[in-house]
């Protein structure tokens, strides 16, 4: 299907392409379905729903299940064990995509082959298309992104399992192709070692500084990281500019070596300019100020990257946020077809032959389920916190009978042995770009706390808060109850517990211990799962902070929300909170804060 020719028509003939391609969305899901189903109906997974002689096309949405990932968890760990007769896919699976979605703590592996892989790089390719037609001056210079990789993971029958980026920036097509607009040198951004990468990478912009026309990263939170690093690193930096000497402890060698050809000779009159812009003691703008040419700061900001939006504004000073694309290690869903609309206001527009999509209608009662309502200050906003659940309801629908203004989730069958696979994201769909619909991003299912690409559910809150309640009860203290918020003021960022104590047959504060409490702290994090541990481990989320209130700041913040028209019969203490007035409640009963160790992982 896709190939380097592919591709290279898509160079050519890219905005052509997407117009067929969304004119004909539904003719092209169609025949990618058939296809799918003729080439694998033999496979172990699939040939089970299937009589002999049947039309698989036709009986497909009657007899083959919506699943989840532990369903065919146990068909994906044979592949990673090694069999490799068809299971789930009748060409051969060449690879895993890590997830950052979790199953018993570990990655979820998502099956890839080589084909699927090859398709998926039609993507970015599409994107750029777009940006550079909607924004000019785009291709008169470089882009500067802040791309990095992660090591990849060996699987017991040889399979490689790594992030589809760290897979996409080592094919050559990347190489031969987008990066060669980039201004990190390859072997920066291949770089294992995040810190000489970051380090290395933002050299390279500042050094190219006139020649970049866009800065990005893949998710708004990397880019926010990559400005925290500048704060801290920009003297160096500066220095290195000045005397043309790399700093020593860059060691890597591809890096240095990379950079040999960049950093080539002291350049005394940038390092000033630079550090003259740096030293200025609010860093509001500071983007244009040191990259005079960018036209856009490219970075998804949606669905929980949208927390980073007031920041990246700030240090933007006025350049558009542009967020380009929508997906997951299962598939790319969709692209950015207007790249210049307001963060809010982003909708993403499906990509019909990325994989087959069907959408579970999802009721979503509970008002402002997305943090866009809630950034935007919409009433409905204090009351969600109490129902903040989608639950799932009805059959799915195919990417023609969605509705505008409803809510879906996305169930997909891919070109890697996917079938009716739940993601787990929910998405509203907004309209229609010829046949193919658009959508905003909402959430996934649950999620509560969100930083970087952790993504904490309730069940997961409530599981790691009860294994570390265990150590007060034989002191005769009791958690009456908890919420917690993702503290995102300062980079970076860390979930904050609230947790109203008291003495058993009392309703006295009891005597905080701050080893025990502190104790408590860890256990919540040990109990988080394993991205949330990486995260931290890598500094990109910092110790989680545990606030003691008094006993009846919870009633406090019950009459803060009935206030608001929440109802008493229904209130439930919100396990997470979005309001600044409600944290600000809580704060105002603390009587005691504690952090977990600063290096725990
Ligand atoms: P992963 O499978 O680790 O690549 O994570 C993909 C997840 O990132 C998706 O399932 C979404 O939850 C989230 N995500 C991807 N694209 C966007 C977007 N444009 N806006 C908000 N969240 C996104």
């Amino acid at each position: 299907m896709a190939g380097e020719k592919e591709i290279k028509e898509i160079y050519e003939n890219g905005m052509k392409i997407l117009e067929e391609l969304t004119s004909n969305a539904h003719e092209i899901q169609e025949q990618m379905l058939e296809e799918i189903l003729i080439r694998n109906a033999g496979t172990e997974y699939l040939s089970r729903f299937f009589v002999h002689g049947q039309n698989h096309k036709q009986n497909f949405k009657t007899n083959v299940p919506i699943v989840s990932y532990e369903d065919i968890k146990p068909y994906i760990d044979r592949i990673a064990n090694g069999e490799t007769s068809s299971i789930l896919f009748a060409d051969p699976i060449t690879q895993f995509i890590q997830s950052t979605g979790t199953s018993e703590g570990k990655p979820k592996l998502i099956p890839m082959t080589a084909e699927s892989f090859e398709k998926r790089m039609i993507k970015p390719l599409l994107v750029d298309l777009v940006m550079k037609k909607c924004i000019s001056g785009l291709d008169q210079g470089k882009s500067f992104y802040l791309f990095f990789v992660k090591p990849e993971m060996e699987t017991p029958s040889g399979l490689m399992a790594s992030l589809y980026t760290t897979s996409y920036f080592k094919t050559q097509i990347f190489k031969n192709g987008l990066a060669k607009f980039c201004t990190s040198p390859i072997d920066t951004i291949l770089c294992l070692d995040n810190k000489q990468s970051m380090y290395c990478q933002l050299l390279t912009g500042l050094l190219l500084r006139d020649e970049v026309v866009r800065i990005g990263s893949s998710f708004a939170s990397v880019l926010a990281r990559s400005i925290k690093f500048l704060e801290d690193y920009w003297k160096e930096l500066c220095s290195n500019i000045r005397t043309g000497y790399l700093s020593d402890w860059i060691a890597d060698p591809a890096c240095r070596n990379a950079m040999s050809s960049i950093l080539t000779r002291p350049e005394p009159e940038l390092a000033d300019l630079i550090q003259q812009i740096c030293e200025d003691k609010s860093w509001e703008g500071i983007i244009k100020e040191l990259w005079p040419e960018v036209k856009c700061i490219s970075s998804i900001v949606t669905g929980s990257m949208s927390q980073y939006i007031p920041l990246l504004e700030f240090y933007g000073g006025g350049i558009p946020l542009v967020s380009p694309n929508c997906g997951s290690s299962e598939a790319c869903f969709g692209i950015n077809l207007k790249p210049l609309s307001k963060p809010f206001d982003v909708s993403y527009t499906i990509l019909p032959n990325m994989a087959y999509f069907e959408f579970l209608p999802v009721n979503n009662d509970g008002g402002g389920m997305s943090r866009e309502f809630e950034l935007r200050g919409a009433s409905a906003t204090e009351s969600s916190e109490s129902t903040n659940e989608t639950t799932t309801v009805n059959k799915p629908v195919d990417l023609a009978n969605v509705k505008i203004g409803r809510y879906y989730e996305v169930v997909v069958t891919t070109l890697a042995g996917l079938y009716r696979y739940r993601v787990g994201d929910v998405l509203k769909v907004t309209g229609f770009y010829n046949k193919s619909p658009q959508f905003q991003f909402v959430e996934r299912q649950n999620v509560v706390l969100s930083i970087d690409l952790d993504k904490t559910t309730e069940v997961d809150l409530s599981k790691a808060i009860t294994r570390a309640k265990l150590v007060l009860e034989p002191l005769g203290i009791m958690l009456t109850t908890y919420s917690s918020y993702a503290d995102t003021s300062l980079t970076p960022g860390r979930y904050v517990l609230f947790w109203e104590l008291k003495m058993k047959g009392s309703n006295d504060v009891p005597k905080l211990d701050a080893k025990i409490m502190e104790e408590c702290c860890g256990i919540v994090e040990e109990s988080f799962d394993f991205t949330y541990k990486s995260l931290r481990k890598a500094g990109v989320i910092s110790a989680l902070e545990l606030r003691v209130v008094k006993h009846g700041t919870f009633d406090e913040l019950m009459d803060f929300y009935v206030s608001k028209g929440a109802s008493i019969s229904q209130y439930k203490p919100p396990c997470c909170l979005k309001s600044e007035e409600a944290v600000k409640l809580l704060n105002s009963g603390m009587v005691g804060t504690f952090f977990s160790p600063k290096t725990m992982f």
